[in-house]
């Protein structure tokens, strides 16, 4: 076995607690060294520390973790963050040709391994000092690493590469889209792909203006149009909506030229698969380690990524399956008392006109919302907390001070308070979530893993981790309704899941209703009791149906969409057809864009 203790650099804060580590020790009580304080922050020497966990349960602020790990995966090691610092074992191997996507856990080194793949970092192979090229490539001798990585000690390797938070690109980059783009465009492309992805209204707009949806699309089409070896993209989907992530996949599919590299992380599963050729899963214990499993055929690799289990590699990633509902009915399932209704509404927003089928929310309920951005789904939750008033129609609520707590798509740290402590914002919220053993406590703080957190300042935390901070501040507030406007976005599979899962038993506890806007199909069809779909032209008209349920709404929304749906008869999982074949023709000549397929079809796929 070998012992890997990794100290939090940001957590270990040694001027602020009584040097436990060092001294409770057991080691260093009989006076050997196996921790101390270096630099400023606590230096496990794992050669002498017995891995006993004392001072993983006595630091504060839970800034160790140690690990036991096979001695075989040393061979493995490609890259250390320093003594003391997360180790990426293995790396996800792009194919000349193919789509390699990689899912997997935050913190298990999907970004390190893309920064090494694109030749922005250098692997040091666990070293304190820079190993050669030389070094690198005999020390992964007779293995798919060595020969991309003999390329890129060549200089052969040219990257292009889509970073993950498009937030930040406004602030290193100013100019009209369009111009940025011809700048961009390597290979003479860039207005076909513009075009594909609905870029040309937004021309002549300045970045700094664009939606976070917009910038997205535009960081895409710049990276398409790159002439280079390898194309990287860092969740190409975050802020799309479900048409605009079918796009963005069908334009990285169709506009690289097919003897590239492309690699994809993706936490939205549906659109993983629709994009990757195969499938790399990320697993180990996030900021400690992370391994990348063998490859994998892109079925076979979701649905072990969502069984738990990879077989070639035996190894057990999460103790519980994730499963999707096997079924779809075509009654609406209602539970529970009606919480509030409405009648048939008319909106108007100066130049913006919403119309709503009648509908009602029930007790317990956390209803679906699919639909564009900028269609009025805002607009709707507004009138039903009575701050805008309908031109026509009535909303008939159970309460006359009906409170609505929502976190809003974009979250950033001003919203909160820069400076604030996740602690501090939290205790705004409601002081109980701070109460160790509360089911508040147990619901938010734990299942989404922020006691870690707590002492940490809003504007130090990643955007996964503020989206998190977001979501337990909406949902800790005493409310009737709550709105969560896309709660995945940043966050991967597993958060997602977990989200999904408090939101439901927030909801069914208190008596409440969520509503949820969710452009991921996977995640929708996990959380959503009933969905309201919401159509026309953003930012002029929008219509929203009544809220109907999975099959009924999914098929009223793919259909316009054009895009047809099969769940997986092994996990439930939903997963787009690819254009045209045989069961998206099926599906499309039957009616059935969301279906689960028969066995003899399934043979067929
Ligand atoms: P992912 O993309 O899967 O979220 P990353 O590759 O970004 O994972 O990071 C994996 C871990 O590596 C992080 O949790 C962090 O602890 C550590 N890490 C990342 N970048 C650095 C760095 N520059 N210095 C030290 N540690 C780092
Ligand atoms: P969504 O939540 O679906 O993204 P919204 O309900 O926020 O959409 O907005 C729908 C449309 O109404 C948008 O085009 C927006 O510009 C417009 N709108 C929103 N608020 C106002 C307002 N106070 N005055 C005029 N137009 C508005
Ligand atoms: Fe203090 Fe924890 Fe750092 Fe040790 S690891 S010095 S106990 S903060």
């Amino acid at each position: 076995m070998v012992r890997i203790a990794v100290v939090d650099r940001e957590l270990c804060r040694p001027s602020k607690c009584n040097l436990e580590c060092t001294r409770f020790c057991p080691v260093n009580r009989t006076g050997n060294k196996a921790v101390e304080i270096v630099g400023g922050k606590a230096r496990i020497y794992e050669e002498v520390c017995t891995g006993c966990g004392i001072c993983v349960k006595k630091c504060p602020f839970k800034a160790i973790s140690i690990v036991n790990l096979p001695d075989e995966l040393e061979k493995s090691l490609v890259h250390r963050y320093g003594p003391n610092g997360f180790k990426l074992y293995g790396l996800p191997i792009p194919r000349e040709g193919s789509i390699l996507g990689i899912i997997g856990k935050n913190g298990t080194g999907k970004t390190t391994a893309i920064r090494i793949l694109a030749g922005e970092m250098k692997p040091n192979l666990g070293l304190e000092r820079e190993p050669s090229w030389d070094e690198i490539i005999r020390r992964f001798r007779g293995s798919e690493i060595q020969t991309y990585f003999k390329k890129l000690a060549d200089g052969k390797i040219r990257a292009a590469h889509k970073i993950q938070y498009v937030d930040l690109v406004p602030r290193k980059i100013k100019g009209p889209v369009g111009k940025l783009l011809e700048i961009a465009d390597e290979r003479g492309v860039v207005k076909d792909v513009a075009k594909f992805l609905g870029l040309n209204a937004l021309w002549d707009r300045d970045v700094r203006k664009l939606s976070g949806g917009e910038l997205q699309k535009f960081l895409v089409a710049a990276v398409i149009s790159k002439d280079a070896t390898i194309y990287l993209f860092d969740e190409p989907g975050s802020y799309l909506d479900v048409r605009e992530r079918v796009r963005v996949a069908r334009a990285i599919r169709s506009f690289i030229p097919k003897n590239r590299y492309v690699v994809v992380v993706e936490h939205d599963i549906a659109m993983l698969d629709y994009l990757s050729d195969y499938v790399v899963i990320m697993f180990g214990e996030p900021g400690t380690y992370g391994i990348a499993s063998k490859p994998y055929g892109v079925r076979v690799g979701i649905n072990n990524f969502l069984n738990g289990y990879l077989p070639a590699e035996n190894m057990r990633i999460r103790s519980e399956p994730i499963r999707y509902q096997l079924t779809l009915t075509d009654t609406t399932p209602v539970t529970g008392k009606r919480y509030l209704s409405w009648s048939k509404l008319s909106v108007k927003l100066g130049a913006f006109k919403l119309e709503v089928e009648a509908g009602e929310l029930y007790e317990g309920e956390v209803l679906g919302i699919l639909g564009p951005n900028g269609i009025g789904k805002t607009t709707f939750v507004r009138v039903l907390a009575g701050e805008l008033k309908p031109e026509r129609g009535d909303v008939e609520k159970p309460l006359p001070n009906l409170k609505v707590s929502y976190k809003p798509q974009y979250v950033s740290p001003e919203l909160f308070g820069e400076e604030k402590t996740v602690e501090n914002v939290l205790r705004e919220a409601n002081p109980s979530v701070l109460t160790p053993g509360s089911w508040l406590y147990v619901e938010l703080v734990k299942r989404l893993r922020l006691d870690k957190l707590l002492d940490r300042r809003i504007d130090e935390l990643s955007g996964g981790e503020l989206q998190k901070v977001a979501i337990a501040y909406t949902l800790a507030k005493e409310a009737h309704v709550y709105l969560l406007d896309e709660p995945s976005a940043y966050l991967d599979v597993e958060e997602r899941l977990a989200v999904a899962k408090t939101i439901k038993r927030l909801t069914e506890t208190r008596g409440v209703a969520a509503l949820v806007v969710e452009h991921d199909i996977a995640v929708q069809d996990y959380l959503a009791s009933r969905i309201m779909v919401f159509r026309g032209k953003p930012g002029f008209e929008g219509y929203a149906s009544k809220p109907m349920n999975l099959k009924d709404a999914m098929n009223l929304f793919l259909k316009e969409l054009g895009v047809t749906i099969r769940k997986d008869p092994e996990t439930g999982r939903p997963r787009i057809n690819k254009e045209d074949s045989y069961l998206d023709r099926l599906q499309k000549r039957i009616g059935q864009y969301y279906y689960i397929p028969r066995p003899s079809e399934k043979e067929a796929e």
